[in-house]
């Protein structure tokens, strides 16, 4: 391959290797894809990825991802702010709007609580969570953690700490296969997974 020789094609496609899914040729055939890109489309994309790290950040009440200081749904007049939906990824969160059912409000943790992995409830957006809890709005906190060891044994842990709050928590009914994850299950299961939850 002569890409060998020229540095910076090799560097674009060491870069396109790192993404998920991508294997080796792949990664060559989008680096000279982009290479024959116009400049203008070249500069776009090049900016569209240093803008998204620069300007996303945590909304500063759910804790998904917004370039503003408040996300969409947390800034939103017509949603039920009384309503909860505690995901683990931003793309969950996505996966639960895709059902179009869900009109209150998210929290994302950022992950699950994984002993095995270290990842213990400091590392994760719960006390952002309790904070949210304290202003007697709430009415129901609906765990929507995947039905993963992780997922459950986090949801466990969240709704062990909501109890004494006297605040209303459910589960998803999952109609998601047991390890499964929330972000993959289509909008039709997991409208009815909400549609269906119990009481934790
Ligand atoms: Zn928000």
């Amino acid at each position: 391959m002569p890409s060998y020789n020229v540095v910076p094609l090799q560097r674009l496609i060491e870069n396109f290797e790192k993404l998920p899914g991508i294997g080796a040729k792949t990664a060559q055939r989008l680096a000279y894809f982009v290479l024959n890109m116009p400049k203008t489309e070249a500069d776009d994309f090049a900016k569209a990825i240093t803008d998204a790290q620069e300007k996303i950040h945590y909304c500063s009440v759910c804790c998904n991802l917004t370039d503003k200081e408040k996300c969409p749904v947390c800034s939103s007049a017509t949603r039920d702010h009384s309503s909860i939906c505690v995901v683990e990824t931003p793309r969950d969160a996505m996966a639960m709007e895709s059902t179009n059912e869900y009109k209150g409000t998210y929290h994302v943790l950022h992950g699950a609580i994984s002993p095995l992995n270290g990842i213990g409830p400091d590392q994760l957006k719960i006390k952002e969570l309790l904070v949210r809890l304290n202003n007697n709005e709430v009415n129901e906190v609906i765990m929507a953690t995947n039905p993963t060891v992780e997922g459950e044994a986090t949801a466990m842990y969240i709704s062990r700490l909501l109890k004494p709050l006297g605040i209303k928590v459910t589960r998803l009914a999952y109609g998601i296969p047991v390890g499964g994850d929330l972000e993959y299950a289509d909008g039709v299961t997991l409208a009815r997974a909400l549609e269906g939850r119990t009481s934790l």
